[in-house]
């Protein structure tokens, strides 16, 4: 290994197959690094065996093939999942563990034939792969002790590779058809760079589907010859789907294909022909002109705009796939004509492009965008549902960065705000990703519906960075697990969750008629034991009550006080004309008195069975009360007057006139309102009904 010599290499880290370039300089031109046997492409496996040792690539490939050892392969789609694990020789790997021992054989590899040491590399993935996965590929490489320059979506690296050479200028479609998957990229591509306009795909759809045609018409021909499907037994239906892989792969370049099938002691043999084949496999083509279609017209472009099409992926190896886009778009066809390697010379010349390697290079520039829209978990408007609040949409333009304000709801008093940050189109958030989940504090918080911005930052490697300000100021931003169980974003939101303060006062009227017998039961019994009932279920929900006695006098017999035992126990020991001692105001300025300075939700409840004197002062009272927000529900029944009750209630359906009997039932709808925190009895609310988004909130 030459002293001191650093090489910046080029790195497809693919499902199947990898392989690693770098720049020549003198020639200007991208090469491969062949792997220590001579070979371009290293097989993507990874294969344990029981004495400890560890195979990668074409060994382990070999391996796989015997049936010897644990063989992790295609282990790429799990990127980023949690749940994935290999276990081999007692330890647990992750697709990212994985991928970083690939990537270190791929790095040894490629020093050892080249002689150079690599100190950082591009590595490439697919274009849909999420924030999670791109970090996963990160630290894989960064485990490998290489510095990762730059994350590059693979169509772009393909048209890096292509477009390089390029000189005119010319809108390109870059059409990938895979194994498992299909991707299309919309990109222009000129003499000065390469900008990505969009990129959509199914993931669902890919070389898997067309096996799947050859294998069922080779087990309906069985069937039909033999009376038994081949496909009934498991084993005989594994085999079959890959070895329709490869009749697949005849059909490329031959116009038939025999097939041979041995199964349940009979031995069938057909021809398939190119023609059949390709008739039997058009609705595949036609879903992806679907997705094609799709890109164009969300891009606001037309058939007619592109100039060339770019074939990516293995499977459009089959003729179908260009006489099909031919005909489709007339525009011209293009295919590298090493297919395999378009990626990982677009990798290389990245990673030249990023160490200013030359001249010719520099001057070379990727734009790429999206492939995901980014949200934030939020709630409706109406308070009712979480959405997803798309801050970044699909197909922006990166590097961005977008900030939104949101708004706490009224009288929420938390110091936390929790970000979930979702992946999906949708608004509702159950169709979405949830990609990660930040916390946010040192905001200042009145409970007043305190706005507070949150930023997303989309960087060039399409990593997210999530961060919150007040007032510009910038917040505490930590990183959150997920939760695991994260259903809960497609009910209502509970109450506890709007963490909105609540405070009532409870004005039990003292006088002598509350004694008195009615319908056999005695007024202030029955209100104790309501009472206690709407106490306990509130304090569940962390009110905070104060307890108001008055006569002809009023007192407080309890301020202000979370501990419900105390206010159950002074509601249990309460006595008529007990509170005769106290000042000449109305039950309703002392309650105000005790509410000023709470905040949230506060609630002055009277409970009343009669006439009252200094009528006009409690009216006056009750409209203070309304113009600083408190809420005032006069509970009455006996001889109390309705239309007394209707003056001080400060909510439309405050005034409650019912029977001692029927008082219960009136409590519920009291409890529930409260509970609800926007007092839902109240028509409009206090708020301006909720302009922008809110967020969760702790
Ligand atoms: P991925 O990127 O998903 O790992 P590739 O781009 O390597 O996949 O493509 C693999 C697919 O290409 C497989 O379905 C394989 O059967 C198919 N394929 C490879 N060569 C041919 C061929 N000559 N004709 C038809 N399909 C082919
Ligand atoms: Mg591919």
């Amino acid at each position: 290994m030459r002293a001191g010599c650093k090489m910046r290499v080029g790195i497809d880290l693919g499902t199947t197959y990898s392989a690693v370039a770098r720049y020549d300089q003198a020639n200007s031109r991208p090469v491969v690094i062949n792997n220590t046997f001579g070979k371009e492409l290293t097989p993507s496996v990874i294969c344990f065996l029981d004495n400890g040792d560890v195979l990668v690539g074409e060994d382990a490939k070999d391996m796989q093939a015997g049936g010897t050892g644990a063989a992790a392969a295609a282990f790429k789609r799990a990127m980023g999942d949690q749940s994935f694990t290999v276990e081999a020789a007692g330890a647990q790997y992750s697709a990212e563990d994985l991928s970083a021992i690939l990537l270190k054989k791929l790095i040894s590899d490629a020093e050892a034939v080249s002689g150079e040491k690599i100190d950082s590399a591009v590595i490439t993935v697919p274009a849909y792969f999420n924030d999670f996965q791109r970090k996963a590929t990160i630290r894989a490489g960064e485990a490998c002790g290489v510095k990762v320059l730059k994350i590059v979506n693979e169509p772009t690296a393909a048209a890096i590779s292509y477009g390089y050479s390029g000189s005119s200028e010319k809108t390109i479609l870059v059409y990938d058809l895979g194994g498992g998957t299909f991707d299309v990229t919309i990109l222009e591509a000129r003499k000065g760079g390469i900008e990505v306009k969009g990129t959509d795909g199914n993931h669902l759809l890919g070389g898997k589907d067309w096996d799947a045609a050859v294998s069922k018409f080779v087990a309906e021909q069985f069937l039909d010859e033999f009376g038994v499907d081949p496909r009934d037994d498991e084993s005989a239906k594994n085999e079959l789907i890959v070895a329709s892989e490869n009749y697949k792969k005849v059909l490329s370049r031959s116009d038939s294909v025999t097939i041979q099938l041995k199964h349940d002691g009979n031995a069938g043999k057909y021809t398939l022909t190119r023609e059949a084949f390709d008739a039997m496999t058009e609705p595949l083509l036609l879903a992806t002109r679907e997705v094609c279609a799709g890109l164009i017209s969300s891009l606001g472009m037309s058939w007619g705009d592109i100039d060339e099409v770019l074939l990516v992926g293995g499977s459009t190896r089959m003729p179908q796939v260009e006489a099909f886009l031919r005909e489709l778009i007339g525009a011209r066809i293009v295919s590298n004509s090493d297919t395999d390697l378009a990626v990982v010379k677009g990798a290389a010349i990245t990673a030249a492009l990023y160490a200013g390697d030359s001249k010719k290079v520099r001057a070379f520039e990727i734009k790429d965008v999206t492939a995901h829209s980014l949200g934030a978990l939020s709630l409706r408007r109406d308070g009712k549902a979480y959405v997803n609040e798309v801050m970044i949409p699909k197909n922006s333009k990166i590097p961005a960065s977008v900030r939104k304000p949101f708004r706490l709801g009224e009288g929420n008093m938390t110091d936390v705000v929790e970000v979930y940050i979702l992946q999906g189109e949708s608004a509702d958030p159950r169709d979405c990703h949830v990609l990660s989940k930040v916390s946010a504090t040192g905001f200042e918080n009145d409970g007043g519906g305190t706005e507070i911005e949150i930023e997303y930052r989309y960087n060039e490697n399409g990593v997210v960075d999530v961060a919150a300000y007040q007032g510009g100021e910038p917040l505490i931003i930590e990183s959150e697990p997920v939760p695991e169980d994260t259903g809960w974003m497609g009910e209502a939101p509970r109450p506890a969750e709007r963490a909105v303060e609540k405070s009532v006062v409870i004005c039990v009227d003292m006088s002598r008629s509350m004694d008195k017998i009615v319908d056999g039961v005695r007024p202030l019994d029955e209100v104790k034991r309501e009472t206690a009932g709407f106490v306990r279920e509130l304090a569940a929900e962390g009110a905070v009550f104060g307890l108001v006695g008055f006569g002809d006098k009023v007192g407080v017999i309890r301020d202000m006080t979370s501990d419900q035992g105390s206010i159950i126990g002074a509601l249990e020991s309460l006595k008529v004309n007990e509170y005769g001692r106290g000042t000449d105001a109305s039950p309703i300025g002392t309650a105000a008195a005790m509410l000023s300075s709470r905040s949230g939700v506060r609630m002055i409840l009277i409970l009343t069975d009669g006439k009252w004197g200094k009528r006009d002062a409690a009216v006056a009272e009750a409209r203070a009360c309304r113009s600083s927000d408190i809420v005032v529900i006069a509970m009455g029944f006996g001889n109390a007057d309705v239309s007394f009750l209707k003056q001080i209630a400060t909510v439309d359906e405050g005034a409650i006139f019912t029977t001692i009997r029927g008082m219960g039932e009136k409590f519920s709808t009291i409890a529930t309102a409260v509970k609800k925190g926007s007092m839902g009895l109240r028509e409009g609310g206090s708020s301006d009904g909720g302009k922008k988004e809110r967020i969760k909130t702790r």
